[in-house]
């Protein structure tokens, strides 16, 4: 394990979280090396090594720095990226492009021109107008691209609304309505720009249940058998997604076999009764990477006894630096890092420094009784779309990123400064 507690205070991957919080300041992501690459490991022992053609992209929005994806490239990871920045993420980290895979719904003319001049492996099509954009590009460059088609395979699975993306009514993948999916496939299949490989889902997140994938997977491969059907076309790569769940409070983590292995048993089963040689198959695997690998330091300030309704201890971040509680009732556990031995029996609120009242990180907190300004609170599971979807509200500058490892410790992204929140304003003196 790499959280352990020693002399009253929280380790994490063999750093003193007390000294971390002295030394780097709070509030502070830290991510654990360790903890990273046990789960990479864990997809390598369970799929990649089990089944051969596969291979896993770690979904960068997740996490995205280039110190995660020289982490990725080393322990044998693709890439999936969704925008232009975290394409240049990885051009910076000097990501090996034919391993970048581009998804997105509303790829931008200048984003699909930067993928092609880089080299980007495999282009996800999520929609009808893309094809055209694609093909422009590359007749301008005159390049051709890998793609696979996403389709929305209509199956809800069990989890949070927002994040549920595979059921017929979702912004993601092109609909399977035989006069919208066919002409598609038929435009890829034929265009002299792109190499049509296969189909791609993703049916949503933290998912704990195998039944929807192996579900949304015969839907793949029903979809296969129709393009060879009507097009005569092979299909040579199925991508299956992410949404592997993670632990963020008491959750019990399904290992990766858990889910692949049924999806594989499915996809070899129906390629081989087809007669069609095995398809390469992918996965995208983003928070089961990551989350459990992180952890946020912050110092407690202001405590708020609200008689006889609630205690309110703040701390000096807030949902500027984790939305996710904010934005989709996302729930966390911590430990005091300083007290970490004494008995956590108090119910808190632990709340940020924003000024909106939903600006909640715990809602019910377990604290020890004698919490006081100057403790350092350590929230657990923060290491998945904390960093990736902070902002600047309130004008709060993002907090660092500490990677730890082994009891060593570094900066992977510093914190921001008040002069680069300033650094593109302007005032326009000459039309006020
Ligand atoms: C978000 C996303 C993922 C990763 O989901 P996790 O829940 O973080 O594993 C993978 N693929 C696509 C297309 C996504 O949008």
């Amino acid at each position: 394990m790499v959280k352990e507690i020693k002399n009253g205070r929280l380790y994490f991957d063999g750093c003193d979280t007390v000294e971390l919080a002295k030394n780097y300041g709070t509030p502070v992501y830290v991510m654990s090396q360790t903890d990273i690459e046990d789960k990479m490991n864990a997809v390598h022992k369970d799929f990649l090594d089990k089944y051969p053609n596969t291979h896993a992209a770690f979904a960068s929005k997740a996490f995205c720095t280039t110190a995660m994806l020289k982490i990725c490239e080393k322990n044998g990871f693709s890439i999936d990226v969704v925008s232009g920045g975290e394409l240049f993420t990885a051009i910076k980290a000097g990501f090996p492009g034919e391993k970048i895979e581009f998804n997105g719904n509303n790829k931008q003319l200048s984003e699909i021109e930067m993928a092609v001049d880089y080299g980007v492996g495999t282009f996800i099509i999520d929609g009808l107008q893309e094809i055209p954009l694609i093909e422009k590009v590359c007749k301008e460059k005159g390049k051709k691209v890998n793609a696979i088609i996403r389709i929305t395979p209509g199956v809800a699975a069990s989890t949070h609304d927002y994040i549920v993306t595979g059921k017929k009514d979702s912004k993601f993948g092109v609909p399977l309505d035989d006069d919208v999916f066919f002409p598609l496939v038929k435009q890829a299949i034929d265009s002299e720009y792109i190499n049509f490989r296969g189909l791609h889902m993703h049916i949503g997140s933290q998912l704990f249940e195998n039944d929807a994938f192996v579900k949304a997977t015969n839907v793949l491969v029903d979809n296969v058998a129709e393009i060879k059907k009507r097009f005569g076309a092979d299909t040579y790569e199925l991508n299956v997604g992410g949404g592997f769940g993670a632990i963020y409070i008491n959750e019990e983590r399904k290992p990766y076999s858990f889910f692949l292995d049924p999806i594989m048993e499915t996809i070899y089963k129906r390629f081989d009764e087809m007669g069609m040689a095995r398809p390469e198959v992918g996965i995208e695997p983003g928070r089961s990477i990551v989350a459990e690998a992180g952890i946020t330091l912050y110092t407690v300030g202001q405590i708020k006894d609200v008689k006889g309704i609630r205690k309110y201890v703040a701390i000096d971040g807030g949902m500027y630096e984790n939305i996710r509680p904010a934005l989709y009732q996302a729930e966390y556990t911590g430990v005091v890092a300083n007290k970490a031995d004494a008995v956590h029996d108090q119910t808190v609120t632990l709340c940020g420094k924003c000024c909106e009242s939903g600006d909640i990180i715990i809602q019910n907190a377990k604290v020890p009784g004698d919490i006081e300004a100057g403790d350092i609170f350590a929230t657990y599971s923060t290491g998945a779309y904390g960093f990736s979807m902070a902002s600047n509200y309130n004008s709060n500058p993002t907090p660092g990123v500490v990677l730890v490892h082994n009891g060593k410790s570094a900066w992977a992204v510093k914190p921001q400064t008040y002069e680069q929140l300033m650094q593109n304003q302007e005032i326009p003196a000459d039309i006020m």
